[in-house]
């Protein structure tokens, strides 16, 4: 009897903990697990099926006659958002399914405002001396400014501390910090959407700068708007670019395109369009690869890219430069290339709250006459903000 007892209480414990185990993984909601067992390629092969007949019809109608001339559309695929329970897990921070307060640059510009503190303290513990315009020279190049634009920024502050026989180091960094809002202001920082046509916003960079991330934050927050949006991969040489967007097209309730691995880019994005046109969507987001067999591939991929997006009904309204603040100067020789090759609209810069200097803001925008549009304060959708230069430069020179 009491053995039986020991067993039936054994029994119930048990059941109990896998009974919880199974509501602990159903309250994580809205992933879709695949079978751990399940390949890679047998999951792209099994969304291909996904494809209805519906959708190949539209397709079909709407690709009629049209000039599709060095376009391969045949390894395209359109997927339901499927995503595997642990991409979900690495890809998109947690974070981000909390609502947020917008980040503030003088809160996330650690390293940058550290930086120039100790040179601002120094300057204004002095008259206006033949060393503050060192220290001042030092303190802009080591913050990523760029010789050359320092060189000028300082020359005018010069020949105006002269004319009005400043003194007083406050007064010296004010007049500084107005000449540079001064020259960044007045500059159209929106993202334009067009009503009534499929808008197409393009995202380029090179790997590793926060392209794909970028894209799900803008998804996420158009989508918030009141937006429709698709997101189409066509970087289709990183399987894990696509997958990131997937998740994040998971989270937001956006729609989602990708190709076949190493199916034709601009295939993929055309077929974004044209599902997105067929559904009356606002936006699609299209990821470009970063990187090829090599640079001239990689600019005469993303041109046939422009072209083909452009076509009708696609109305490419932004080509957005994605570039890494971290890396500094060096942006700014890597958005010569991008500049040469697609007419860009605006620049996202992220990782600012890194260990990012802040100073390439003001090369990118004096150098190329390019807007910085956006900037990533962060990993989470909130932390991408719309760039007001006076908030930046009060932060970076308090
Ligand atoms: P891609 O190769 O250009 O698509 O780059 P990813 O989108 O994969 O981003 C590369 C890494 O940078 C990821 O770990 C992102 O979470 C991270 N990242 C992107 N934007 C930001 C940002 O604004 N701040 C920080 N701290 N990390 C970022």
């Amino acid at each position: 009897m009491e053995l039986l007892l020991i067993l039936l209480v054994g029994v119930l414990v048990l059941g109990l903990a896998g009974g919880g185990l199974l509501l602990s993984r159903r309250s994580r909601g809205r992933v879709i697990p695949v079978p751990p067992s399940t390949p890679k390629s047998s999951l792209t092969a099994a969304a291909s099926d996904t494809r209805t007949r519906d959708d190949e019809k539209v397709f079909e109608d709407l690709t009629r006659g049209l000039d599709l001339e060095g376009v391969d559309l045949q390894d395209t695929v359109v997927e339901e958002a499927v995503v595997e329970e642990a991409v979900v897990e690495q890809a998109v921070p947690e974070a981000d399914l909390v609502v947020e307060p917008r980040p503030r640059f003088r809160d996330r510009l650690g390293k940058a405002r550290g930086l120039l503190a100790g040179y601002l303290g120094s300057i204004r513990s002095r008259g206006v001396d033949d060393e503050t315009w060192e220290e001042l020279e030092e303190a802009l190049i080591r913050a990523d400014v760029g010789v050359d634009v320092t060189t000028e920024l300082l020359d005018e502050l010069r020949s105006r501390a002269k004319a009005e026989g400043i003194k007083d180091p406050d007064r010296l960094l004010n007049v500084l910090k107005d000449q540079v809002k001064e020259q960044m202001g007045g500059r159209d920082r929106s993202l334009r959407l067009d009503t009534g046509t499929t808008n197409v916003w393009l995202f380029v960079g090179v790997n590793g700068v926060g392209k794909t991330t970028t894209i799900g934050k803008v998804a996420r927050q158009q989508m918030d708007a009141g937006r429709t949006v698709l997101m189409a991969a066509g970087d289709t040489f990183r399987a894990a670019a696509a997958e990131q967007l997937e998740t994040w097209a998971e989270r937001s309730g956006a729609d989602f395109v990708r190709g076949a691995e190493g199916a034709d880019p601009s295939a993929v994005i055309f077929d974004g369009i044209q599902r997105a046109h067929a559904k009356g969507y606002d936006l699609v987001l299209a990821d470009t690869a970063g990187r090829l067999h090599n640079k001239s591939n990689l600019m005469d991929e993303l041109r046939k890219v422009r072209r083909v997006a452009g076509r009708d009904p696609g109305n490419v309204t932004e080509t957005l430069l994605v570039l890494d603040a971290v890396t500094g100067q060096n942006g700014l020789a890597q958005a010569k290339e991008f500049t040469e090759t697609v007419d860009v609209t605006g620049v996202v810069l992220t990782k600012l709250d890194g260990s990012a200097k802040g100073g390439i803001v003001l090369a990118i925008e004096r150098r190329l006459g390019i807007p910085v549009k956006l900037v990533g304060l962060g990993e989470t959708a909130a932390d991408l903000i719309v760039f007001d230069p006076d908030e930046f430069i009060d932060a970076l020179f308090e």
